[in-house]
């Protein structure tokens, strides 16, 4: 099916060739309906940029409590940690007001919707073992999983029954079947690239030699279509600008797995976090701090002192007998006192894209095509239907209401998120670029719920993962580090392993 596109977008595809990604940043409110005002979800900086970032002077004060296991951060690395931790004398400090990082969810009518982590992939060892331990109710994401509206052709399940209907010739078609093959053979393949870097094989390595743009041009010598498609999914789930700012081994270690089963939850990845939050809590109360920040580790030989800032804006310190580091390393980087520079550069081979996720609560269904819908001719790149997995049989929507989950990643653009009017801005963008792809959408949005996320996603260039991640991620006296960014992948499987992981080194250096 053809989609209608209005005259004025007319311009814009033919003078900029879509949506080719150039840090698209909203310059005013368009949509011209009016919304209730929006307040943000997602993180907030706070003290991370007053005294972490910015260098200000830690309030030196007695440790007035003691653990033999501080855990910093409570995203699903953390939370991993301490479930595993659970039965030990533990404490874990969340700088936001609920735990979950970036896995997160609310809930609208009765549709549960993500606020940012969305889905998985096939459950493999060792969190296969984990997940039935948890007894996570995990379901398979049904088909179809995938559309796209390109160049405002809309075609269902891309790399598969949808290959006939892309909208190119047939030379362009034919990469794109050629690209499935390579891509599904990689998967099934020993030389896949996974991480941890322990567990790949040596001609897995050759993939991070170079950028995955490379690899799919000169290597493969696809077409650029085929690389501008790759490309609306590395800036969705790696928020980075494009494939060229991607080693080929992580770009491949993603997008190989989406030609394997899907899986999530209601609302997304958050239920796990919730479960482990519950399991920490079942084993004992009290031991979750949240609205409370690290702003300094020093490691003093035989214990850590921790000072953090509470909910009150005061200042704590606490005393451990291991910190387990289990935020992004850009943060680590300022609070671990005396880190080694080999290290700190290390830290900064990493870098973090920014990100959007709007929550659009529709008053009746928009769309009913795909799980998720990728998309060249928006500022964002996919749109999931929230309630997709649980729906009644047949995919039917079991209620008359819809919430539609945008990714708009914003690449290294992070200023532009952090003004007085962005809300309005990205909401009025999101709802306006909604009714040109579902013509006739901004009548049923009642209203958009904003997630703002600053550095939220980690990715790095050739050389990071073989050569660099274990540098990165390396302990350092008592303090190790678990945050899913050790293994350079925003996945929610680099966060569980890492997080168990780190857990495991705890013990063992506590040990008598
Ligand atoms: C928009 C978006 C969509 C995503 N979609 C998917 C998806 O579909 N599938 C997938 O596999 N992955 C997805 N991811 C990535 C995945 O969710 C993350 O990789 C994973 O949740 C990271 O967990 P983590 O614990 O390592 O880190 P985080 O979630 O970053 O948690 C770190 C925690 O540390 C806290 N913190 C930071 N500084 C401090 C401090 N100084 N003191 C105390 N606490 C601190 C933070 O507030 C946070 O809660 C997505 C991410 C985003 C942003």
């Amino acid at each position: 099916m053809a989609i209608h596109r209005r005259d004025f977008l007319r311009g814009i595809v033919a003078a900029g060739g879509a949506y080719a990604f150039r840090g698209f940043v909203p310059s005013r409110a368009w949509a011209a309906k009016r919304f209730p005002a929006g307040v943000w979800g997602g993180n907030v900086p706070t003290w991370c940029h007053d005294l972490v970032r910015d260098g200000g002077r830690i309030p030196q004060v007695a440790p007035s409590r003691s653990v033999d296991f501080l855990i910093l951060g409570g995203g699903l690395a953390g939370l991993s940690a301490a479930y595993k931790l659970r039965d030990t004398s533990m404490l874990l400090l969340e700088h936001l007001d609920r735990v979950g990082g970036h896995c997160v969810r609310d809930r609208w009518n009765d549709i549960w919707f993500a606020g940012a982590s969305a889905y998985f992939v096939e459950p493999e060892p060792p969190l296969d073992e984990f997940y039935a331990e948890l007894a996570f109710p995990l379901r398979q994401i049904a088909e179809p999983a995938d559309s796209a509206i390109l160049g405002w052709n809309s075609v269902v399940d891309v790399f598969g029954a949808g290959l006939e209907n892309l909208p190119y010739p047939d030379a362009v078609r034919r990469d794109f079947a050629r690209a499935r093959k390579d891509f599904a053979a990689i998967l099934e393949s020993d030389d896949c690239p996974v991480m941890p870097l322990a567990e790949t094989s040596e001609a897995s390595k050759q993939y991070d030699s170079m950028s995955f743009a490379d690899w799919m041009l000169h290597e493969k010598k696809y077409h650029p279509a085929v690389k501008a498609y790759v490309d609306l999914y590395c800036r969705s789930a790696f928020g980075a600008p494009g494939s060229e700012n991607l080693s080929a081994f992580a770009g491949l270690n993603f997008y190989v797995s989406e030609f394997g089963a899907r899986y999530t939850f209601p609302g997304g990845n958050a239920l796990a976090a919730e479960l482990l939050r519950d399991a920490i809590h079942a084993a004992g109360s009290g031991r979750i701090l949240s609205a409370t920040t690290a702003v300094q580790v020093e490691d003093r030989g035989g214990k850590v002192i921790v000072t953090a800032i509470d909910p009150h804006g005061e200042p704590i310190a606490i005393e451990a007998g291991a910190v387990l580091v289990a935020c992004p390393k850009y943060v680590a980087k300022h609070i671990v006192k005396g880190l080694p520079q080999d290290q700190i550069a290390a830290m900064d081979g990493l870098a973090y894209g920014s990100y959007v996720v709007a929550n659009v609560l529709c008053t009746s269904p928009v769309t009913d095509g795909s799980y998720d819908t990728w998309t060249d001719v928006a500022p964002f790149t996919d749109v999931l239907i929230a309630d997709w997995i649980t729906r009644e049989e047949g995919n039917q929507p079991s209620s008359k209401h819809q919430v539609l989950t945008v990714y708009y990643p914003t690449g290294y653009e992070i200023d532009s998120l952090l003004d007085d009017d962005a809300y309005d801005r990205y909401r009025d963008t999101v709802v306006r670029h909604l009714d040109y792809l579902y013509p006739g959408a901004e009548a049923k949005i009642e209203d958009v719920k904003l997630y703002r996320w600053g550095h939220a996603l980690c990715h790095a260039s050739p050389g990071w993962y073989t050569r660099t991640s274990p540098l990165a991620a390396r302990p350092f006296g008592r303090v190790l580090f678990a945050h899913s960014d050790n293994q350079g992948l925003p996945a929610f499987e680099a966060a569980l392993v890492e997080g168990i992981s780190a857990a495991a080194q705890a013990k063992a250096l506590l040990a008598p």
